[in-house]
């Protein structure tokens, strides 16, 4: 039976999401695995939004709309010649993502980047096509907003400008109606403003956090650091009351402006976001709109994203439950899909013949389960091949083996250098912790050994080469083993600070007083580079209530089944660490 949530939701959208698309391709997401790291950017943020979109009913898998990658052409009518070339160059993108030459492969990278525009483009003309009826088209595009690029220079994200090129598209194809860009990103929009100062039938309204100085051509209002919903709103009711009447609207729904933000500072909440939303789409009810999501550089701005969809798709105020995992519901449906004889061929009449003589079978399994040839088959559905293709690897070879503790397997690649490498590793074992028996990973190596460490990315500690940035979809994996195996969770010992980092997300200490002490290392480092972070805690330069603080390797799980913790005993010992880090 169909739950009533995803009858309502269809009854919903059918009442409101009649004239609603969104726009989204896999490829939206950057192969840039150092990115979130450095930036806070989560590069799965169009992912997540479009499966939790689909998954809610908010959107009909048929309203789906995959792009064509933008021609040149229609980026030459706004942007330099000189830059367009640039963007070949992996110090150019390098310095626009701000992350290391060598993580860049330009060409895998503006395809993300020429989808989105693409995508853009085509939203705007489904939503200036003549139809008869009197509710406007909304069309949401899952990446773009790239409002920092001018003509000629770009940075902050933004290599080119969808939105002005979007614009200049129209009029080369005969569109004179004018346009409103309403820029809710916490940041002004200096390339839009730039790129579009000659088209007198532009208008830009933009709330920001940040001041950037004169913008001419713009409506610009500057907010105070942490304004919070209730000033924002405001501001926000006075811009819509000055925006011109327009034939077309370009709505950059910013998820920057969430507390909690790496780059952006407003502080406004998640129902603040979707107030926002519902109060721009009332005032563009007779406006075609496309919607963009611009930045957002935090675990949480794909709820922003995703409220937008459901502001546009539904009229709903629903929030995302907490502790949705867009992930592991993404990755359940993919391994109900996959069944045991194709993760582990049964063993064939030699290797049963081998078991009887007492002889170990010629065909290895993981945990009794999975062959290499299943591995691999499972590695291509949950899409894990197809980024590493993206990272420049292919084609692959898995091996498994029986080690002496645990089962090990390995997936290599063959790089763009003509040689294989050892991309993945890791040593897995049935065992039992806190009285229960879990998936132990005794061992995960995630490599990238095409891209190069530099000042801007040093090694973390163990680390030969860089990381694929995969660990939360390594995590996920072992959880659908588990759920397969029937076990209660995933295990593992955290060597040191920046591998307990990386499993924060979905892993907590089986201990509650360890688990505070960790969220109050968290708490006490922020600000902090994870490679400096791990270094000094490793070093012994951080202090607990001013003693030298020894990494405490306890075990972290990710349990199948909610299992209660103390969340007070949690509280307790985070508020009553407080952990600093001495001078050099
Ligand atoms: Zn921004």
């Amino acid at each position: 039976m169909e739950p009533l949530r995803a009858i309502d939701n269809r009854v919903r959208r059918w009442l409101f999401g009649r004239d609603f698309a969104v726009w989204y391709e896999p490829r939206y997401r950057l192969p840039l695995p150092s990115l979130e790291a450095r930036t806070g950017l989560d590069t799965r943020r169009a992912d997540f939004a479009a499966w939790f979109l689909v998954d809610r009913g908010a959107v009909r898998p048929s309203r789906v709309r995959r792009p064509a990658r933008i021609a040149y052409d229609d980026l030459a009518r706004v942007h330099a010649p000189e830059l367009l070339e640039s963007l070949d160059r992996p110090e150019t993108l390098a310095r626009i993502y701000s992350v290391d030459p060598g993580d860049v492969r330009p060409e895998e990278l503006m395809t993300a980047v020429r989808l989105a525009c693409g995508a853009t483009l085509q939203a705007a003309r489904s939503c200036v096509r003549p139809r008869p009826r009197s509710v406007a088209r909304r069309e949401l595009n899952l990446s773009g907003g790239f409002h920092h690029a001018g003509r000629a220079r770009n940075g902050g994200f933004c290599p080119v400008n969808d939105v002005a090129v979007a614009v200049a598209a129209l009029r080369h194809d005969g569109f004179r109606g004018r346009v409103a860009i309403l820029d809710l990103d916490a940041h002004p929009p200096d390339g839009t403003a730039d790129c579009l100062r000659a088209d007198r039938e532009v208008w830009i309204g933009s709330i920001s956090g940040v001041d950037f100085g004169p913008l001419p051509g713009v409506d610009e209002t500057v907010l105070a650091e942490r304004a919070g919903d209730a000033e924002y709103l405001n501001a926000l009711d006075g811009l819509l009351e000055r925006m011109p009447p327009a034939q077309l609207a370009f709505v950059l729904a910013g998820g920057d402006v969430l507390a909690g933000d790496a780059l952006g500072k407003l502080g406004l909440s998640l129902q603040g976001t979707r107030e926002r939303d519902f109060r721009v789409a009332d005032a563009l009810f007779r406006v075609p709109s496309v919607w963009l999501p611009a930045g957002g550089y935090g675990p949480d701005a794909w709820k922003v994203l995703a409220g937008t969809g459901l502001a546009l798709g539904t009229r709903s105020r629903a929030r995302v439950p907490d502790g949705y995992d867009p992930l592991a519901k993404r990755y359940s449906r993919i391994a109900a899909r996959l069944t045991p004889a194709e993760l582990g061929p049964p063993a064939g009449e030699d290797e049963l013949l081998l078991a009887e003589l007492g002889q170990r079978s010629a065909r290895p399994l993981l945990l009794g389960t999975y062959s290499a040839e299943g591995l691999e088959l499972a590695l291509a559905r949950y899409g894990l091949l197809g980024e590493l293709r993206r990272l420049g690897y292919g084609p692959f070879r898995v091996t498994v083996s029986n080690d002496a503790v645990g089962d090990r397997a390995q997936l290599f690649g063959r790089g763009e250098d003509g040689e294989e490498h050892l991309l993945i590793e890791c040593v897995l074992e049935k065992r039992e912790v806190a009285g229960e028996p879990v998936l132990y990973v005794h061992w995960l190596t995630l490599r990238h050994p095409l891209a190069r460490f530099s000042a801007q990315r040093p090694p973390l500690p163990d680390q030969e080469v860089p990381g694929l940035g995969l660990a939360r979809e390594m995590t996920a994996l072992f959880a659908r083993i588990v759920e397969r195996l029937g076990l209660a969770g995933v295990a593992f010992r955290p060597a040191g600070f920046h591998t307990a980092y990386a499993g924060r997300a979905q892993l907590r200490f089986v201990d509650p007083g360890r688990q505070g002490r960790f969220e109050a290392l968290i708490r006490d480092l922020a600000g902090i580079p994870l490679p400096a972070a791990t270094a000094a805690v490793a070093s012994g330069q951080v202090l607990l209530g001013g003693e030298p603080y020894r990494w405490e390797p306890d075990e972290m799980v990710l349990w199948r089944a909610p299992h209660a913790q103390d969340e007070q005993a949690i509280a307790a010992a985070r508020e009553a660490a407080r952990f600093t880090v001495r001078g050099p």
